[in-house]
């Protein structure tokens, strides 16, 4: 059963927009995903340790039969492969973050995944790209993407046109 998925794509350093291009290619040739829609890339600040650079961030629809923890681990091994390094430092700079956002309308616990991301309804860098691709997704526990962004403190800078210095 295929089933509708929203990943959030972020970004820091070492050409955040070329990682981002390059991690919606890796998700659109794997055969089991298929890319449905892309949302403009926005400029935000650092979440947490403010000692970092601005992110890079968008949101996208896909369509895959991967179960959710086959995907989860499918991110992960993109995340690798763009020289992601985990060293524990909690929201620290990094090549490329892509987390599973939702997952049709399921609701999941477990020890490597919760789902839909507890993060949405705080996280404008997540909430405005989505909106611009889904506002009227209802996330199940946490109302339509389109009420959570007007509720939420709305600091995301405008989309990205040509910034040479994120390329
Ligand atoms: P945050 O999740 O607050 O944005 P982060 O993206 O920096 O923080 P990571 O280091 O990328 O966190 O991921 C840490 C772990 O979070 C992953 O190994 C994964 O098991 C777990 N995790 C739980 N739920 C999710 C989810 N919905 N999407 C991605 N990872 C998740
Ligand atoms: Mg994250
Ligand atoms: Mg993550």
């Amino acid at each position: 059963m295929s089933c509708t998925a929203y990943i959030g794509l972020g970004s820091n350093i070492e050409k955040p927009i070329s990682q981002l291009l390059s991690a919606l290619d890796a998700l659109d040739s794997h055969p089991r995903i298929s890319l449905k829609a892309v949302s403009s890339f926005y400029r935000n600040p650092p979440m947490g340790p403010q000692d970092q650079p601005d992110f890079v961030n968008a949101v996208v629809e896909i369509e895959t039969d991967l179960e959710p923890e086959a995907l989860l681990d499918t991110l992960i091994g993109i995340e690798d492969a763009h020289g992601r390094e985990r060293n524990g430092k909690r929201w620290g700079p990094r090549t490329l973050d892509l987390d599973l956002l939702a997952y049709g309308e399921e609701i999941i616990e477990t020890e490597r995944l919760t789902v839909p991301h507890p993060g949405i309804p705080t996280r404008s860098f997540v909430l405005k790209p989505m909106a611009e691709i889904a506002p009227h997704l209802v996330l199940p526990g946490m109302g339509s993407v389109q009420h959570l962004l007007e509720d939420c403190d709305t600091y995301w800078m405008d989309a990205i046109r040509d910034e040479p210095e994120l390329r």
